[in-house]
């Protein structure tokens, strides 16, 4: 996935009934977060390997991390278990999103294959291009429609929430 990750992290936050503490910066974090490696994708690996094998794209090593911290959030900081839930949700739905046209080894530690929905064939030159011209770009245009969409609602709520919009308020004299 190219450039979905941080809208999948928005339409993420919108998914709790009640808002909390740290609820769409962790999302948004969560959802970006194991991207980070591309800095030691290019600035130290040199581009040697698929960063999608390096530990932050890996679900065991998520999955180890979260049944590890959740329990000891739960118990000693109980305030932001809701948050590190939503956290880890974003990590796995990254990880979901990357499986559709980049590759994820979900089964590593056993199965060091990268596993997708599809290949993304290399039709034009720069690699880049061939993700933008192939179907699976589809999805992250939906995926940037939709958070959008709720961008936009969410605005409109809490204009009719607070008393209407800019000519509303305007004319109420509140600006
Ligand atoms: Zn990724």
């Amino acid at each position: 996935m190219l450039t979905a990750h941080l809208p999948s992290g928005y339409i993420l936050a919108q998914v709790p009934r009640r808002t909390f503490p740290g609820l769409l910066p962790v999302a948004l974090i969560g959802a970006v977060f194991p991207d980070l490696d591309m800095i030691w994708f290019y600035f130290v690996d040199d581009r040697a390997f698929h960063h999608h094998r390096y530990w932050v794209h890996v679900p065991a090593f998520w999955a180890g991390v979260a049944l590890v911290t959740l329990p000891l959030i739960g118990f000693f900081a109980r305030r932001w278990l809701n948050a590190a839930l939503v956290f880890f949700a974003a990590i796995f739905m990254h990880l979901v999103l990357d499986s559709i046209g980049g590759g994820i080894m979900w089964l590593a530690p056993l199965d060091d294959r990268l596993m997708s929905l599809t290949v993304v064939p290399a039709t034009q030159d720069h690699w880049v291009l061939s993700f933008l011209l192939h179907w699976t770009f589809l999805l992250e245009l939906a995926i940037w429609g939709l958070a959008l969409t709720l961008w936009l609602r969410r605005g409109r709520v809490e204009n009719r929430a607070s008393g209407g919009g800019i000519w509303e308020k305007m004319k109420k004299g509140r600006i």
